[in-house]
């Protein structure tokens, strides 16, 4: 509260934008600067998703690495389905400090109301230019990001049967971005909670719980050490709780939570934590559930969604080798095409890569398999073929 009322003192000019701004910045940053390296802004327009002709129009950000092979299997598969979307290719070269195509991908996304996007990467490394992921998520304010954890039976792993649901503050915390040398050689880099982003992710990781019939929700710390700052991120969810009495919650520190999910992980179900700790948490899942191409990840604000392979990973080494899972991408696309309303062809892409995982075990070599990211896409289009004459007959 202190800080939104500091920033109707300071900024009025700012608060005189389209966006309402719920923090003090210097009156020197310019509006866009306001708008990326000022994490704990809020800004929502509240835009439909684009629709023209029963067709969806979203913002496709191929990104480095192996997204835009990835994403090229996407639109070949969405047109083998005929699945009714339509992509706005947005490409912003990582090389160049300015923001330009970050901004123009914004603009694009707010105008379609969802995205699509592969690891965006930021090559510069002047203090100024903040990650672009991070902008991406802070300008749409997407304050959360979900990522089902669900075992495939046909990748051979350690565990088996997992179905842990993460839930991760998307747009604070460590991820502020706020780092400063306070004395020659002394560095600070601020953590960021605040109690409306705490609030607002655990909400939605009881209601996530709730509609989806899941039964316990573990909350991530380390309020041991950091007594305000995840102690003020625990207290929240604790007092949410009290308001779902049907869901069992409990808390883990997350030093713990990582040992426990290596050796025990069937004790977990709903996962719910800060940004950095979701970040690690992620990707030791996916690890323990056959590694990075597997899943997708979901970030969600009020108004906009943004769909993305599950650990953000660039996968600089193996791109262009056709040998990527293009597994996560395709299921960013299913996850997408559910969030559009298009259930037809989410249940039947979502079926076909089961059968081609599970049933024909097609799988790159990152799963132990020897198929070429094109055999898996082939494999699937193939799958799709078959489930859907099925339906059709039967
Ligand atoms: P780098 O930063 O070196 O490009 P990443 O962080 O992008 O590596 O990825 C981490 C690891 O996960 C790498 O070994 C990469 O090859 C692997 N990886 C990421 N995505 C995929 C994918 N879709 N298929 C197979 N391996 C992947
Ligand atoms: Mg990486």
């Amino acid at each position: 509260m202190a800080v939104r009322l500091l920033s109707r003192l300071v900024l009025p000019e700012i608060r005189g934008t389209v966006y309402s701004s719920s923090a003090a910045a210097p009156a020197t940053l310019s509006d866009f600067d306001v708008q990326h390296k000022t994490p704990v802004i809020r800004k929502q327009q509240s835009i439909p998703k684009a629709q023209y002709g029963g067709r969806h129009a979203v913002s496709m950000l191929p990104g480095g690495g192996i997204g835009p092979e990835c994403m090229s299997y996407v639109r070949d598969i969405f047109n083998y389905i005929g699945a009714p979307v339509d992509f706005e290719v947005v490409d912003i070269d990582p090389n160049v400090d300015n923001d330009d195509d970050v901004q123009y991908a914004i603009t694009t996304i707010k105008r379609n109301g969802v995205g699509i996007k592969g690891n965006i990467e930021t090559k510069s490394e002047a203090a100024y230019v903040t990650s672009r992921n991070v902008a991406l998520r802070n300008e749409l304010d997407m304050y959360a990001y979900v990522l089902n954890c669900k075992s495939y039976p046909g990748v051979s792993t350690r565990h088996k049967d997992i179905d842990i649901v993460i839930i991760r503050q998307n747009t604070e915390g460590e991820y502020a971005m706020l780092e400063h040398e306070s004395v020659r050689g002394v560095i600070e880099s601020m953590k960021v909670v605040t109690a409306s982003n705490s609030e607002r992710v655990a909400r939605f990781a009881f209601e996530y719980a709730k509609r989806n019939g899941r039964k316990k929700v573990t909350t991530v710390h380390k309020a041991n050490i950091m007594k305000i700052s995840d102690g003020l991120f625990l207290e929240t969810s604790r007092r949410l709780a009290k308001e779902y009495p049907d869901i069992e919650h409990n808390d883990m520190i997350i030093d713990n939570c990582c040992m426990q999910l290596v050796a025990r992980p069937h004790q977990f179900d709903v996962m719910l934590m800060t940004n950095l700790y979701g970040s690690i948490v992620s990707n030791v899942v996916c690890g323990i559930l056959g590694g990075a191409g597997l899943l997708s990840g979901r970030n969600y604000g009020d108004n906009y969604a943004v769909f993305e392979p599950g650990t953000r990973n660039t996968g600089t080494a193996i791109a262009g080798k056709n040998i990527a899972n293009p597994i996560a991408m395709i299921n960013a696309s299913v996850d997408m095409l559910e969030h559009l309303g298009h259930r037809y062809h989410a249940d039947l892409l979502r079926n076909a890569v089961n059968r081609t995982i599970n049933v024909d075990r097609i799988l790159t070599s990152d799963c132990g398999g020897t198929a070429s990211s094109t055999d898996v896409v082939n494999a699937i289009k193939e799958n799709a073929n078959l489930i859907a004459n099925k339906l059709h007959l039967g």
